[in-house]
């Protein structure tokens, strides 16, 4: 896709439908200088290289990565209308492809009927879930595995309910056993399990906990923010299809397409299956809903503005790359493929140990330090991470910290001479990874041996 060529089209586009309104003057306050224009602009590039290159398959580090280039036209056309979503007078263009999107959104999970919108991000979208949860049993309340997203403890706090890290086993995923036990108390009203966590990228067994939960009467709420769109491979190249086929059973989910939906940040997602809920948002604005007696986005949903240029994006990219096995699928299979092989490549490797086997495209390991101890890989990650941004052939990584209890689970002949110990890890999230994974280990065995 020529960016320019489309960008060039997209002012165009609007000009075109806003000159049918007839000519007016710009009101001289909204004037500015040109030169002035110019030295802040270049002001502007420069510090706008004070970044990390997301783009670049040598960043390997955290979830981030830029938009697909028909998310960046359809948001920046939209935007230049800058539509509201909150109603359908704020832009009923953008508010007829918001439900389009959601609807593909809740076929890819299976949902027979659905009520969703999208959120700023997937941590108000689970806030909304969870505020449903609440208002279904109050009083009780919300379960998570202690690998879950931290925003489940922080949103239950302002939520004002009870929440409940339950242990994981020792590939990061919920322990069933203790969740059970838990349930058994009858204190818990929902229970969140997470379709890939965001630290390790685990799976929890949403098709066994579904029939715990539903045994003693509890709710079930998937967050699916980073891995949702992963359901897509479900069933192929080794991914075991169990969970995600579960996931048309739960109550909820939420998906995060800024993460993996090639969106730009500003585009989380929740997901109903009762359409029902929708009655617990109350809502008497007196400014807005004028121009329609439909169910307004704004009647159900938590905020109020929302970008409609968000749903614009997320629209003309399902166009093009529709959240299908043959479309987005293809995407999200080669970062996986990619980090299956790195795996691969860091178990034969004498430099690195992998820390547990990736599931989906997130891949943890450590320099194998001497002496075996928590305290050697902690000190020899972060070496590596450092070195890794400051050499003439950089690589960019992340850290994970691992508690002393996660090694000793999966690696028990580490000493155990402090607390828990940093890892690194990798998120291959572009495509582009898959054919630049050789590359990349081979710089992070070269900075474990010690070379600049
Ligand atoms: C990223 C993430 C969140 C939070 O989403 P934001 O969009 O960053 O607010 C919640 N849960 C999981 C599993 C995530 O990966």
């Amino acid at each position: 896709m020529d960016l320019q060529h489309w960008l060039g089209r997209a002012t165009q586009a609007i000009q075109d439908w806003a000159d049918t309104y007839g000519p007016y003057d710009t009101h001289p306050s909204l004037l500015v200088d040109e030169d002035r224009l110019t030295a802040a602009y270049g002001e502007f590039t420069d510090r706008l290289k004070d970044n990390y290159p997301f783009f670049h398959p040598r960043y390997a580090g955290q979830m981030l990565k830029p938009p697909h280039p028909a998310a960046v036209v359809g948001h920046l056309t939209a935007m230049l209308i800058n539509p509201n979503n909150h109603a359908l007078d704020g832009g009923p263009a953008t508010a007829a492809m918001e439900r389009e999107a959601v609807a593909r959104l809740a076929a890819m999970f299976g949902y027979e009927t659905h009520l969703g919108h999208l959120t700023t991000s997937g941590t108000i979208a689970n806030l909304e879930a969870l505020f449903v949860a609440r208002e279904l049993h109050p009083g009780r309340g919300v379960a998570y595995s202690a690998d879950a997203h931290y925003t489940h403890g922080r949103m239950c706090h302002v939520l004002g309910v009870k929440g409940h890290p339950v242990p994981t086993d020792d590939r990061g995923r919920i322990r069933l056993d203790a969740l059970e036990d838990l349930l058994r108390t009858g204190e818990v009203g929902t229970v969140v399990l997470t379709t890939g966590t965001t630290g390790l990228g685990a799976i929890d067994p949403v098709h066994l906990a579904l029939p715990i939960a539903r045994r003693h009467g509890v709710r079930v709420h998937v967050d699916a923010a980073y891995g949702g769109f992963f359901t897509l491979l479900a069933g192929a190249e080794g991914l075991a299809p169990e969970p995600w086929q579960a996931v048309a059973q739960s109550d909820s989910v939420v998906v995060d397409p800024h993460k993996h939906g090639l969106q730009p940040y500003g585009c989380g997602a929740v997901l109903f299956r009762d359409p029902d809920v929708g009655r617990f948002y109350l809502h008497d604005s007196p400014y807005t809903y004028f121009t329609s007696a439909e169910l307004h986005l704004g009647e159900i949903s938590l905020e109020c503005s929302r970008a409609g240029a968000s749903a614009a994006a997320l629209w003309l990219t399902f166009q093009l790359l529709p959240p299908t096995p043959a479309g987005l699928g293809r995407v999200l299979a080669a970062g996986r493929r990619a980090a299956l092989r790195w795996a691969d490549l860091i178990t034969a490797s004498d430099l690195l140990t992998l820390y547990q086997d990736p599931e989906l495209d997130i891949v943890t390991y450590f320099p194998t330090a001497t002496p075996a101890t928590l305290s050697a890989v902690d000190a020899a990650s972060a070496r590596v991470l450092a070195a890794g941004m400051a050499g003439p052939d950089p690589v960019f990584l992340s850290t994970l910290r691992a508690d002393r209890a996660a090694f000793h689970a999966r690696h028990p002949h580490l000493a155990p001479d402090a607390d828990g110990a940093r890892v690194l890890r990798s998120v291959l999230m572009k495509p582009e990874h898959e054919h630049h994974v050789g590359r990349l280990h081979a710089r992070v065995e070269e900075l474990a041996a010690g070379k600049p």
